[in-house]
Protein backbone atom coordinates (compact mmCIF):
# COMPACT_ATOMS: atom_id res chain seq x y z
CA UNK A 1 0.00 0.00 0.00
CA UNK A 2 1.40 3.27 -1.01
CA UNK A 3 0.56 5.49 1.94
CA UNK A 4 1.68 2.56 4.63
CA UNK A 5 4.46 3.45 6.80
CA UNK A 6 5.16 -0.21 7.32
CA UNK A 7 4.68 -1.24 3.79
CA UNK A 8 7.86 1.54 2.94
CA UNK A 9 9.83 0.13 6.02
CA UNK A 10 9.58 -3.08 4.52
CA UNK A 11 10.77 -1.87 1.27
CA UNK A 12 13.52 0.22 2.80
CA UNK A 13 12.06 3.43 1.67
CA UNK A 14 11.77 4.36 5.13
CA UNK A 15 15.08 3.21 6.76
CA UNK A 16 14.53 1.02 10.44
CA UNK A 17 17.03 -0.47 12.67
CA UNK A 18 16.33 -4.55 11.27
CA UNK A 19 15.85 -8.01 13.67
CA UNK A 20 15.06 -10.17 11.35
CA UNK A 21 13.93 -11.13 7.72
CA UNK A 22 12.79 -13.89 5.71
CA UNK A 23 10.22 -14.30 3.09
CA UNK A 24 7.24 -13.83 4.74
CA UNK A 25 8.02 -11.49 7.63
CA UNK A 26 10.44 -8.05 8.80
CA UNK A 27 11.29 -7.51 12.19
CA UNK A 28 12.41 -4.08 13.17
CA UNK A 29 13.38 -2.08 16.49
CA UNK A 30 10.49 0.19 17.36
CA UNK A 31 11.26 3.58 17.14
CA UNK A 32 9.78 4.75 20.50
CA UNK A 33 10.54 1.72 22.63
CA UNK A 34 8.38 1.15 25.35
CA UNK A 35 10.77 -2.08 27.24
CA UNK A 36 14.39 -2.51 26.59
CA UNK A 37 13.48 -4.64 23.99
CA UNK A 38 10.47 -3.20 21.79
CA UNK A 39 10.63 -5.33 18.00
CA UNK A 40 7.79 -5.23 16.13
CA UNK A 41 7.07 -7.79 13.39
CA UNK A 42 5.15 -7.21 10.19
CA UNK A 43 3.82 -9.78 7.34
CA UNK A 44 5.71 -8.22 4.43
CA UNK A 45 1.66 -8.55 2.64
CA UNK A 46 -0.22 -5.33 3.89
CA UNK A 47 -3.07 -6.52 6.17
CA UNK A 48 -4.61 -3.82 7.92
CA UNK A 49 -5.48 -5.79 11.27
CA UNK A 50 -6.18 -9.04 12.88
CA UNK A 51 -10.06 -8.37 11.22
CA UNK A 52 -8.79 -8.97 7.63
CA UNK A 53 -6.54 -12.24 8.51
CA UNK A 54 -8.54 -15.22 6.63
CA UNK A 55 -7.56 -18.47 4.89
CA UNK A 56 -5.96 -16.95 2.15
CA UNK A 57 -3.40 -15.20 4.43
CA UNK A 58 -3.28 -16.68 8.16
CA UNK A 59 0.17 -18.54 6.91
CA UNK A 60 1.53 -14.79 7.38
CA UNK A 61 0.66 -15.02 11.04
CA UNK A 62 1.82 -18.28 11.93
CA UNK A 63 5.41 -17.19 10.11
CA UNK A 64 4.73 -14.32 12.09
CA UNK A 65 5.25 -16.62 15.60
CA UNK A 66 7.54 -18.62 14.54
CA UNK A 67 9.78 -15.25 14.03
CA UNK A 68 8.64 -14.10 16.87
CA UNK A 69 10.16 -17.33 18.92
CA UNK A 70 13.20 -17.09 17.11
CA UNK A 71 13.33 -13.16 17.68
CA UNK A 72 13.00 -13.87 21.40
CA UNK A 73 15.55 -16.36 21.71
CA UNK A 74 17.82 -14.00 19.90
CA UNK A 75 17.39 -11.22 21.89
CA UNK A 76 17.78 -13.26 25.32
CA UNK A 77 14.23 -12.80 26.38
CA UNK A 78 14.71 -16.36 28.16
CA UNK A 79 12.43 -15.19 31.36
CA UNK A 80 9.47 -14.05 29.08
CA UNK A 81 8.36 -11.07 27.66
CA UNK A 82 4.58 -10.23 25.93
CA UNK A 83 2.88 -9.98 22.63
CA UNK A 84 0.74 -7.66 21.54
CA UNK A 85 -1.30 -6.76 18.74
CA UNK A 86 -3.55 -3.64 18.59
CA UNK A 87 -6.64 -4.26 16.21
CA UNK A 88 -8.89 -0.90 15.44
CA UNK A 89 -8.98 2.58 17.20
CA UNK A 90 -10.21 1.02 20.47
CA UNK A 91 -7.14 -0.92 20.67
CA UNK A 92 -4.87 2.18 19.95
CA UNK A 93 -3.72 1.10 16.90
CA UNK A 94 -1.86 3.41 15.23
CA UNK A 95 -0.44 1.57 12.20
CA UNK A 96 -2.92 0.29 9.87
CA UNK A 97 -0.69 -2.95 9.12
CA UNK A 98 -1.01 -6.00 11.01
CA UNK A 99 1.76 -5.74 13.40
CA UNK A 100 3.28 -7.47 16.51
CA UNK A 101 4.95 -6.02 19.07
CA UNK A 102 7.58 -8.47 21.36
CA UNK A 103 8.15 -6.33 24.38
CA UNK A 104 10.72 -8.21 27.09
CA UNK A 105 14.18 -7.08 28.99
CA UNK A 106 11.85 -6.21 31.79
CA UNK A 107 9.61 -7.65 34.41
CA UNK A 108 5.94 -6.18 33.55
CA UNK A 109 3.27 -5.49 36.48
CA UNK A 110 0.49 -3.57 34.58
CA UNK A 111 -1.52 -6.20 32.61
CA UNK A 112 -4.84 -6.43 31.26
CA UNK A 113 -5.39 -9.93 31.43
P1 LIG B 1 0.34 0.43 17.30
O1 LIG B 1 0.01 1.54 18.25
O2 LIG B 1 -0.26 0.66 15.93
O3 LIG B 1 0.03 -0.94 17.84
O4 LIG B 1 1.91 0.45 17.17
C1 LIG B 1 2.60 1.14 16.18
C2 LIG B 1 4.05 1.20 16.61
O5 LIG B 1 4.82 1.58 15.51
C3 LIG B 1 4.32 2.19 17.73
O6 LIG B 1 4.88 1.51 18.85
C4 LIG B 1 5.31 3.19 17.10
O7 LIG B 1 6.29 3.62 18.00
C5 LIG B 1 5.88 2.39 15.95
N1 LIG B 1 6.30 3.19 14.82
C6 LIG B 1 5.55 4.13 14.17
N2 LIG B 1 6.24 4.66 13.14
C7 LIG B 1 7.46 4.02 13.13
C8 LIG B 1 8.61 4.15 12.29
O8 LIG B 1 8.66 4.92 11.33
N3 LIG B 1 9.66 3.34 12.59
C9 LIG B 1 9.64 2.47 13.63
N4 LIG B 1 10.74 1.72 13.85
N5 LIG B 1 8.56 2.31 14.44
C10 LIG B 1 7.49 3.10 14.19
ZN1 LIG C 1 1.27 -1.82 4.78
Amino acid sequence: MADCIFCMIINGDIPSTKVYEDEYVYAFRDINPQAPVHVLVVPKVHIACTADIDESNSVYVAKAYEAIAKIAKAEGLDAGYRVICNCGDDAGQTVKHLHFHILGGVKMTEKMV
